[in-house]
């Protein structure tokens, strides 16, 4: 270790402004984004929307207020939302859609996080007064606890017709979708025709320092300005953190790319290793996998630290890597190093 810098492979969220992202900031034209008056913030939100070919856009502070505020503008207490049952937003908002919007949950499982047509159609709730009425599916792509898992568009477009079909809402959560744009070279107006709204996180990948942005059409947008406000998100001169998406939207995301190989760089070395039991299938910058015997994912994280990096566990013998902005090709050099030497 010595005076080895830390290689911090916790999160994709642990990265720093660059230098360049810092003089955008600094520069940027501010203004009152309650009153509307914030040119950059304004920027941002109409880049996102027209990239994905939506009406309008909504800056938030965070990836969970982009979610909950699109669930709730979809929906009505007592009704049902179908996700799955190792989605963000239902592992990671704190119960959020009971909470915010008084939703029954239905969860599903397997086919790697991805909500198919045949599971949709199973899962609606018939017309009958024991049941909550079933109004919204909620997909997620990358998916986190899968391992990063990418999804193609066209499986969302499939599932887009059958809730249009049954009058339901399609939201995605799209906190690493340009980590799947960049793995599949899907494009960004295709998703915009396959969903009703689509949360986009700035902070993940694309390596701004807090954002993310809600996108949909213009009505669904003014009632979730209106539920951003309740939620006490409505934000003054936030042009100075919006600029350091547009930054990144402009400089980030053909970068994805480096994250991808370094990652597979990674499973590369694991698979090998006699004291990993399984690596998850890597298609992005997310790196999940069981450790072997009982060895618990806490005790090899704590021996991993010892040499300098930094991981998660995402079960009791889980441990998650994950590639960002600010881990090169000689930090992950250094990682497998390490993991050839332990
Ligand atoms: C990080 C993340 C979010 C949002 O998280 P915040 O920390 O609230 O910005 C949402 N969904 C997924 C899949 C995520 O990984």
């Amino acid at each position: 270790m010595g005076s080895k810098p830390i290689i911090d492979l916790r999160s994709d969220t642990v990265t720093q402004p660059t230098p360049g992202m810092r003089d955008t900031m600094s520069n940027a034209p501010l203004g009152d984004d309650v009153f509307g008056e914030d040119p950059t913030v304004n920027a941002l939100e109409e880049r996102l929307a027209a990239m994905f070919g939506y009406e309008a856009g909504l800056f938030c502070p965070s990836g969970t207020m982009t979610n909950q505020i699109g669930i709730k503008a979809h929906t009505q207490p007592l009704q049902e939302i179908i996700c799955h049952r190792e989605s963000h937003i239902y592992c990671y908002e704190g119960g959020g859609m009971a909470f915010n919007s008084q939703l029954s949950t239905r969860l599903l499982t397997g086919n790697k996080g991805l909500i198919t047509v045949q599971q949709v159609l199973d899962n609606i709730n018939e017309e009958n007064v024991h049941k909550p009425v079933t109004s919204i599916v909620a997909q997620e792509n990358t998916t986190n606890r899968e391992g990063g898992t990418v999804h193609r568009v066209g499986e969302y477009e499939k599932v887009y017709v059958v809730c249009q079909q049954h009058g339901l809402k399609h939201h995605l959560d799209g906190a690493r979708l340009f980590n799947a744009l960049v793995a599949t070279g899907d494009t960004p107006a295709s998703y915009g025709k396959a969903f009703d709204s689509i949360s986009i996180c700035l902070s993940k990948g694309l390596g701004a320092p807090v954002g993310s942005v809600l996108v949909g059409n213009k009505d669904f947008i003014k009632l979730s300005r209106r539920i951003r406000k309740v939620f006490g998100g409505g934000m003054r001169q936030a042009g100075v953190i919006a600029a350091a998406g547009l930054y990144a939207i402009d400089n980030h995301i053909v970068r994805l790319a480096d994250d991808h190989r370094r990652a597979k760089q990674l499973e590369g070395v694991l698979k090998d290793k006699s004291y990993v039991a399984e690596v998850f299938p890597v298609d992005s910058n997310l790196v999940i996998f069981r450790l072997a015997d009982d060895m618990l994912a806490n005790t090899f994280i704590a021996n991993l630290q010892s040499h300098g990096i930094l991981a998660i566990n995402m079960g009791p013998q889980l441990v998650r890597f994950v590639t960002h902005l600010d881990v090169d090709d000689a930090d992950v050099d250094r990682v497998c190093e390490v993991l050839e030497e332990i």
